[in-house]
């Protein structure tokens, strides 16, 4: 992942460092020339015209996914950081940074195990039933897909199971889901499992009834810590869209910004995309390398 920089009214790939610019907020810019058409310019690094600074944002984030309240998080930066920021603000920060985020972590591929497994859990947004569906990897933990939907339609499992096909590629043998009756369409389409004809026999769907659910106990632990852990955030007020951010932060502190002690203090990104080196403010690495 080289960083090119290409000039943005010539498109020249002929450029100089041109010294730093003070900002007011955000410390000293690197400023660029361009030697074919000498425009002077700076690069947007995920913060551009932002007016507070990246260590506040990312800390705000890493709290909030850690299981502080907004409010709390709000109280706490006001100690410490001399302008104000209300909880409102906060919680734009996580949504446009999460996106940003999953512009490069959506189109990763993972070195995985054999084995996917879904779990769908139940939130709530504005007095609706919403689901949150992942797809774990159960080797390296690592979740290769999720999504916040209003309901576990054919359309939107599909999407979330393709998502897993793409970063998985051809590692999977085994998918194990719950008894959903929607799983084995859902499946065909995705990964063109079809255990009946025998048409993809190299991929198998395994079908855990609810009751006898716990057979995998290091998923299951995980699973319901991620229950614990969003609970904060499981009674959502706003758009759909907005949730489905949320979500999807969560996903990315989940893989990329976690320990896990079940894997050696290790984040899943450690153990399933070991190439990717990012800095201790795993965050801001994320949010620099999704702008290149
Ligand atoms: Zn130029």
């Amino acid at each position: 992942m080289k960083q090119e920089i290409i000039c943005e009214k010539c498109n020249g790939k002929n450029i100089k460092k041109d010294g730093v610019r003070e900002t007011k907020n955000r410390g000293k810019v690197q400023r660029y020339k361009c030697l074919s058409c000498s425009h002077r310019f700076s690069i947007d690094d995920g913060f551009w015209k932002m007016k507070n600074h990246e260590d506040k944002i990312t800390s705000c984030m890493n709290m909030y996914y850690a299981g502080m309240s907004l409010r709390k998080i709000q109280e706490h930066l006001q100690m410490f950081a001399p302008k104000n920021s209300h909880y409102s603000t906060l919680y734009r920060w996580i949504v446009k940074y999460a996106n940003m985020i999953s512009t490069l972590t959506n189109n990763l591929q993972v070195q995985s195990g054999q084995e996917l497994m879904s779990d769908e859990m139940e939130y709530h947004r504005l007095g609706e039933q919403n689901w949150f569906v992942d797809v774990m990897d159960t080797e390296t933990r690592f979740m290769v897909a999720s999504d916040y939907m209003k309901s576990r339609t054919i359309e939107n499992l599909t999407r979330v199971l393709k998502k897993s096909k793409f970063a998985t590629g051809e590692q999977i043998k085994v998918i194990t889901t719950d008894g959903l009756q929607g799983y084995p369409r859902v499946l065909r389409k995705a990964f063109g499992v079809n255990n009946k004809f025998k048409i993809n026999p190299k991929v198998q769907h395994n079908i855990v009834i609810a009751s006898e659910r716990g057979f995998n106990h290091k998923i299951e632990r995980l699973h319901n810590s991620i229950r614990d852990r969003t609970k904060i955030m499981r009674g959502f007020h706003g758009s759909l869209e907005s949730a489905k951010a949320i979500m999807k932060g969560y996903e990315i502190y989940y893989n990329f910004v976690r320990k896990h002690q079940g894997i050696d203090n290790k984040t899943p990104q450690e153990e399933a995309i070991p190439e990717l080196i990012l800095s201790t403010n795993k965050w801001l690495s994320l949010i620099k390398l999704a702008k290149l």
